[in-house]
């Protein structure tokens, strides 16, 4: 259909005419419809970028992939930057760039199976990137002493020429080059440090799947405090100095989730785990899922783990969301229902049952002040982060428990999350998943809960705790980050 349509696009295109055989343009996404491409399969993105004492970029990038098809030309999603130079297997290639595409011509066509290289070298001054899917700006983020990557759903473009679509997962390698004494974080394991002159270049390994919107790279004045999970899972944590003392304090709790989603979903689906706090304040309650590292607004840490139940959610999302990833962008409530439902398990756990039903019924609250009309299953586009997708997403799941019953809901889990591992899956996925463990047909469940404008009352096991609960500032949806995140890089 997107090809179709695609193709006409192509033909007015004056610098070379269009070959007969090329990768499409667009994943076919429902709600983005832009992003990710085909005709090929990414396996590894090996991204080597030099920052300089002014946060400038100087960068190459080589994809590892193999066509699905026979290929005169292929695909990136790439936006920015000046690009010096993009080669196939060692090859110079034409190159056009286009609507936040970067359209490939090899020298040499590739037949179907070919394993092929695409390296892609660039540099100038990242961009914040203004995605009209995601409350924050999006990518390669300076701040005063520092860098972030923010990607969800659609940014990783503007920072790294790949294929933007979680349908297509890859491993990641990143050899990052920063002046000294600052400290470079990356997705996955750290393999080694080099020291250079003025610089350091910090080399990290992420060979576990991954969606391009779960890639991050930090640049900062950061220290490193090491823990390890009940189940022998390495956590490497990064921490601004000035509050590593109180940061230390929030996150000592992080090994005990570990264990607890572990004995409750399977088993931790990647080969280390950790959390950065950014040193800078994206309005005191911004997090991200970045895979096995996710990050944190420096606002979040209050000494007092106040803020406990964020980390629970991103920790959560790795089963949900990171190692089973949406496999169309209107599926992002098994994201974020998954991970909302965790922090009521979490708090089941932690204190009791009725407290989880005041986080409920106050998600019940939420929903009916500020959530959208669409069904959680049919989010508008510019809506993916809405109320209705979190908390209604949470209720649906709860509701779902209550269905089935404990021992057949955490049973659906772990199926869920065991069946897509390192891939995706869609809410058709979780309708056969449930119906298979219920022994029943769960259609009709999802279509209530799921596919209708409202939602029914969620059953409580508690339900007079609907009267205590006053919904406050807190509770409103987070809205833009104060633009003073986004100052120049402070030159050292
Ligand atoms: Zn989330």
């Amino acid at each position: 259909m997107c090809i179709h349509h695609l193709a006409r696009a192509h033909n007015h295109r004056p610098r070379f005419e269009p070959p007969p055989t090329k990768g499409g343009s667009t994943a076919g996404d429902s709600r983005i419809p832009g992003i990710g491409n085909g005709g090929y399969d990414a396996k590894h993105y090996d991204a080597n970028i030099v920052v300089d004492a002014k946060g400038a970029l100087d960068a190459t990038s080589v994809m590892t992939a193999v066509a699905t098809q026979p290929l005169e030309q292929l695909n990136l999603d790439f936006v920015g930057f000046d690009i010096e130079a993009v080669k196939v297997n060692g090859a110079k290639a034409e190159y056009k760039r286009e609507d936040g595409e970067l359209i490939i011509k090899p020298s040499k066509a590739l037949g179907k199976g070919e394993k092929f290289q695409v390296s892609v070298d660039y540099n100038g001054d990242p961009k914040p990137f203004p995605s009209k899917h995601a409350p924050v700006a999006l990518g390669w983020n300076k701040f005063p002493g520092g860098s972030y990557v923010v990607s969800e759903p659609d940014g990783t473009r503007s920072w790294l020429p790949v294929n933007d679509h979680p349908t297509d997962k890859a491993a990641y390698s990143f050899h990052i080059t920063v002046p000294k004494p600052l400290v470079a974080a990356a997705n996955g394991k750290l393999t080694g440090i080099e020291e250079n002159d003025n610089s350091r270049t910090y080399h990290f390994d992420a060979k576990d799947e991954m969606a391009s919107y779960l890639s991050t790279v930090h640049v900062g004045d950061y220290v490193r405090s090491d823990s390890v999970s009940p189940n022998g899972i390495p956590i490497r944590n990064y921490f601004p100095p000035d509050i590593l003392k109180e940061a230390e304090h929030d996150f000592g709790r992080v090994p005990e989730m570990m264990g607890f989603f572990a004995d409750k979903f399977g088993p931790y689906p990647f080969e280390v785990y950790g959390n950065i706090v950014m040193d800078a304040n994206l309005g005191g309650a911004a997090a991200l899922e970045t895979q096995t590292l996710p990050l944190y607004d420096r606002g979040m840490v209050t000494g007092d783990r106040r803020t406990e139940r964020v980390l629970v959610h991103e920790l959560a999302h790795h089963w949900f969301g990171n190692s089973v990833s949406p496999g169309d962008w209107k599926d992002i409530w098994l994201n974020e229902g998954l991970a909302s439902y965790s922090e009521a398990l979490w708090i089941e756990h932690d204190q009791g049952v009725e407290a989880r039903d005041r986080y409920l019924a106050r998600a019940e609250k939420i929903v009916k002040r500020y959530g959208s009309k669409n069904p959680i299953g049919e989010p508008a586009p510019d809506g993916l982060f809405d109320s209705k997708i979190y908390q209604g997403g949470a209720l649906a799941v709860h509701a779902l428990r209550k269905e089935v019953g404990d021992e057949t809901f955490f049973d659906i889990l772990r199926s869920y999350g065991a069946e897509h591992r390192d891939s995706t899956a869609t809410t058709a996925d979780l309708i056969a998943i449930s119906t298979e463990k219920a022994g029943k047909d769960m259609q009709p469940f999802f279509n209530e809960w799921i596919y209708s404008s409202e939602l029914p009352e969620v059953p409580l096991d508690n339900p007079w705790v609907r009267g205590s609960i006053f919904l406050t500032e807190a509770d409103a949806p987070p809205i833009e980050p104060s633009k003073e995140a986004y100052h120049d890089f402070r030159e050292l």
